[in-house]
């Protein structure tokens, strides 16, 4: 069943909040407890929290938080070994608002450490295997999320999304994923990665599924200083409104010229969709797309050198044997996986005195012309498409070695964040099985017109047409 449908079952009395819990949570013991398991959950609700609403949006509907968001009941790693059996003494906003609208946390899903990475595989806590092919990594950072509501253990799920951690991992496991404008969403609980980047998506089977968890999850929190004081729409609501009249722009610098050829052909035939349902498609350009990357890569980890200082075992979770408090640092630190360091290092040195206008300066600057970019292509069109990455779901271990190569997955979807916008993946296609995904992007505030695109492309494929 959709959530829409669990919930609406629930507020009606015809189905239990807690049968439905205990059923998913039993599907998942049973199913992740067999050789060939996914790996997706690090920790799920024992039976007697299980708890739902019978009112609210998502009355009774079973759902699973990504491990960087603060749980009450259950410990947040963020997948990392420095926080390992961390109790959060508060708990997100999110999760919050995701219990007042009714649904059920199940648990608690697998990450790669911090939310760095583009596979699951920087977990310390083992890969998570892709549904679709349990050789293949599901993609990450929120690849646990992602491959739980792939899997059917849960309707609908939550993740984070600094570079495209909700949207890449959505378009491996051929679901939908939700990246909302900066600040629409509460970052309050959320362990801060990047923080200028960050934002809480959701991933859902459905579009309307998807919109449904955004729309119960956003909105101002006075305890984020970055949450905006806005409206928030009926997501939901939007999704079947079609996209008759709407004018959708095709970056060049998305469709390049080395783009797998399978990918180019789906999102060539969603385009053909897109037209059949009244939509004009027109080719456009963000001629600064090139420095996203390399921008991304200064910025993200120049945040995190900076966040992450205050796991030094005094605060925080795990602390290391040490005679004097520099050995005790540095044995505490230790426990962090290999791309934390990297990314520590990596921001500490685009940090140091001498090289801080040259790398952050210039990163900075190349950030300012992404966004210009986007603000005017937004003035001819209404969305973008894009694919949401530029291949398919890869092999456990492919890429572990080539961090670089890793970095590249996210060539098509950090410049959202750059910039602040929306931006989503829906399913549109399969190759050799492996599912791919395709990005709407839209203006700032805009996830309305971007939610009844990704609706109408949907349901093009659902009832077969076009
Ligand atoms: N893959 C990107 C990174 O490693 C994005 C991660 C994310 O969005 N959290 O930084």
């Amino acid at each position: 069943m959709t959530a829409s449908e669990i919930a609406a079952a629930v507020r009606d009395g015809t189905l239990s909040p807690l049968a439905t819990a205990l059923k998913a949570r039993e599907d998942i013991v049973s199913r992740e407890g067999q050789p060939g398991g996914l790996n997706a959950f690090l920790a799920l609700t024992s039976e007697e929290l299980l708890e739902g609403g019978v009112d609210g949006l998502l009355a009774g509907v079973p759902v699973a938080v990504k491990d960087n968001l603060a749980t009450r009941d259950l410990p947040t790693t963020c997948g990392s070994k420095i926080l390992e059996g961390y109790q959060s003494p508060f708990e997100a906003t999110v999760v919050r608002r995701l219990r007042e609208a009714g649904a059920v946390l199940v648990g608690k899903t697998n990450m790669d450490e911090f939310a760095m990475g583009s596979s699951t595989e920087n977990s310390a806590y083992g890969p998570t295997r892709n549904p679709a092919a349990l050789d293949r990594v599901p993609g990450g950072s929120s690849g646990g999320s992602a491959a739980a509501v792939a899997a059917g253990y849960v309707p609908i799920a939550v993740g984070s999304d600094t570079g495209g951690s909700v949207r890449q991992p959505a378009s491996f496991c051929g679901v939908v994923g939700i990246k909302p404008t900066y600040g629409r969403v509460s970052r309050y609980g959320l362990v801060a990665f990047a923080s200028s980047l960050d934002q809480v998506g959701t991933f859902g089977r459905t579009v309307h599924d998807a919109a449904l968890a955004l729309q119960a999850i956003s909105g101002h929190d006075p305890r984020d200083a970055t949450s905006a004081d806005r409206e928030v729409p009926d997501f939901a609501n939007v999704v079947h409104g079609g996209m008759s009249g709407m004018v959708v722009g095709v970056p060049r610098e998305y469709v390049p010229e080395t783009l797998d050829a399978g990918i180019r052909r789906l999102v060539e035939e969603s385009l053909e969709r897109l037209r059949g349902l009244g939509a004009t498609v027109k080719s456009v350009s963000l001629p600064h797309t090139r420095f996203a990357i390399p921008a991304y890569y200064v910025l993200a980890p120049a945040e995190a050198s900076s966040n992450l200082a205050r796991y030094d075992g005094v605060r925080f979770g795990e602390r290391g044997a040490g005679g004097d408090i520099g050995a005790m640092y540095e044995s505490t630190r230790e426990a962090f996986g290999p791309e934390v360091k990297r990314r520590i290092m990596l921001g500490t040195y685009a940090l140091s005195s001498g090289y801080y206008d040259q790398y952050y300066g210039t990163a900075q600057r190349a950030r300012a012309l992404i966004a210009q970019d986007f603000e005017h292509a937004f003035c001819d069109v209404d969305v973008l498409f894009t694919p949401t990455a530029p291949t398919p779901a890869f092999r456990i271990g492919e890429r572990v070695a080539d961090p670089v190569s890793m970095y590249l997955s996210d060539v098509f979807t950090v410049t959202a964040n750059l910039a602040g916008i929306p931006g989503m993946s829906v399913p549109i296609g399969r190759i050799d099985g492996l599912p791919i995904g395709g990005q709407f992007l839209a203006p700032w505030w805009e996830e309305s017109t971007m939610l009844r695109a990704a609706g109408a492309l949907e349901s093009s494929f659902s009832e077969g047409g076009t």
